[in-house]
């Protein structure tokens, strides 16, 4: 049953049944399925309703240390790094196959432990899965080195070798996709992988993980650990036998995470963080595309996005007529149970997220911007929000500079493009911005004006394989996705050896 809370959205009551069993809730360490060291376990949510979905292993430093020497053991005496690129590549390739055979489980699945759309997990993120494990195959066998010259009678190789054991830390937001990115990389440059899934969301990883054992991979090869951040995370950043670690979450965590392996063993570190996006709208856009695009760069995945385009700047020529369209968009935006086929958004991960969205509704409205519409939770049970409008939004205002990581959209007026560059980049993050223009002219000084690793012009969330995604400033370090997280998982060996009586140099 639906019940109609406002004219903007609707809730549902009786949640719909997921139509997934749930297998797999240990550890899987070593290619084998076993409970934590302690025994202990965890509750996993249903985000429509707070209620356990399942229980599940809770991984600790005990668990850390065995999964960190099944993965030193595959690494240093097993066949993956030995055997041919192109057998990795097969493998890979059949994982991919596997999925999709899974996919429609899978998306159940994602929904259920994260509360997204069944309609974009299965349509958009499934595919997007497969597709990164397409491409990171088709690097497996391309990946190699160079020769270089000397300066002196010299065959000089270099030569790019997997990096050994690496350590990977994942947010919920996209459980599946945010495993694509970081196993994608590790696992074709032949390394061995412990993932640290978020506490929110273990659950699909389990699943692709066991796929991927039935494609071939052999054991020891990658290794899930549920568990906590400050247990499990920890150990894993702070492990002596880990020889890289990457990391997705917030910026706070990024920070503890880096400190923790230069204070173990110097670790590389890649970290994926937080944003502020601006998403830039000129005075010749096309209005309505611009609505649009601007309504998906900040609501979809419930706006649980870290480059959501959570700052609207908007032409003062243009600004009403925006500011009107956007609050209707808003306003016909359907909210209910992720797996009705209409709904555009479910509910918030958990109640602290949710919790922590209202705050900053709360100190929009005290900070005097204009709530234009939402506002307000919806029903009783679960952790769904109205899609909310401020606008009069200035930028010193807590909406304008924090991460609200909510379905919150701030709309900001400008009056020219030296302006907008300078507020739009005054921010400590960097991680994407936006553009709406029909001006080359003015895309191209907003391209280059603006401080963030991804610019989309008349467009948004474009998130191809071969794109490079990360952040600048105290958004990330490095870049994952396309043939830069390859170098992310690569040693550089030079080998020198001495020419005689070279023809050449
Ligand atoms: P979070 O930092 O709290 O958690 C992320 C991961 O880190 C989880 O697996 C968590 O268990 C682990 N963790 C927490 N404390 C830890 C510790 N002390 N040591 C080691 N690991 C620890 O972030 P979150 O709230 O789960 O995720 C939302 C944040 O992630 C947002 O700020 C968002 O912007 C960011 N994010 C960034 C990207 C990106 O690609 N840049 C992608 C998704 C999410």
């Amino acid at each position: 049953r639906i019940r109609k809370f406002s004219s903007t959205a609707t809730a549902v009551e009786e949640p719909i049944t997921p139509p997934v069993k749930i297998n797999y809730t240990q550890l899987l360490i070593n290619g084998q399925f076993v409970d934590s060291a302690s025994g202990k376990t965890f509750p996993t949510l249903d985000p429509r309703n707070g209620e356990v979905i399942a229980n599940v292993a809770e991984g600790d430093v005990e668990d850390i240390n065995r999964a960190v020497s099944a993965a030193r053991k595959a690494f240093d005496e097993g066949p993956w790094p030995r055997m041919t690129a192109y057998e990795r590549a097969r493998i890979m390739l059949r994982f991919a196959d596997l999925v999709e055979k899974h996919s429609d489980e899978l998306a159940a699945l994602e929904t259920w432990d994260n509360g997204k759309p069944y309609e974009q997990s299965a349509k958009v993120e499934l595919p997007i899965f497969v597709r990164l494990f397409h491409y990171y195959a088709g690097w497996a066998d391309k990946i190699h080195g160079l020769t270089v010259p000397a300066d002196s009678p010299h065959h000089v190789q270099i030569l790019h070798e997997p990096i050994g054991v690496a350590g990977q830390i994942i947010p919920w937001n996209f459980p599946l996709l945010m495993f694509a990115w970081k196993i994608g990389p590790a696992l074709a440059t032949g390394n061995t992988v412990v993932l640290k899934t978020a506490e929110q969301t273990p659950l699909t990883a389990l699943y692709v993980a066991k796929l991927f054992h039935e494609a071939g991979l052999p054991p020891g090869v990658l290794n899930v650990v549920s568990g906590f951040g400050p247990t499990a995370g920890a150990a894993l950043a702070s492990h002596m036998d880990v020889d890289k670690l990457a990391f997705t979450g917030s910026t706070e965590t990024g920070k503890i995470v880096l400190e923790l392996a230069a204070k173990s063993n110097l670790k590389p570190v890649t970290l994926e963080l937080g944003g502020k996006s601006p998403f830039i709208v000129c005075e010749d856009a096309d209005i309505g595309k611009a609505v649009e695009q601007a309504h998906f760069a900040l609501f979809f995945n419930q706006g649980q996005c870290c480059c959501a385009g959570s700052r609207t700047f908007v032409h003062e020529k243009v600004y009403d007529e925006f500011l009107e369209k956007a609050k209707a968009r808003a306003m016909r935006r359907k909210v209910g149970d992720p797996f009705r086929k209409e709904t555009e958004q479910g509910p918030q991960i958990d109640s602290e997220q949710f919790e922590k969205v209202l705050r900053y509704i709360r100190s929009g409205v005290e900070s005097n911007a204009t709530l234009e519409c939402g506002g307000e939770r919806i029903g009783s049970k679960g952790y769904f929000i109205q899609p909310t409008v401020f606008s009069n939004v200035k930028d010193d205002m807590l909406i304008a500079t924090d991460e609200i990581f909510g379905p919150v959209q701030s709309i900001l007026k400008f009056k020219d493009l030296d302006e907008v560059i300078r507020r739009a980049n005054a921010t400590r993050y960097g991680l994407a911005a936006g553009v709406y223009t029909k001006n080359i002219d003015t895309a191209n000084t907003l391209s280059r004006g603006l401080r963030a690793g991804t610019v989309w012009i008349n467009c948004f969330d474009v998130f191809d394989a071969a794109i490079p995604f990360g952040g600048y400033k105290m958004s990330g370090i490095g870049r994952e996705k396309g043939i830069y997280s390859l170098h992310n998982y690569l040693q550089v060996k030079a080998v020198v050896t001495p020419l005689k009586n070279p023809a050449w140099l």
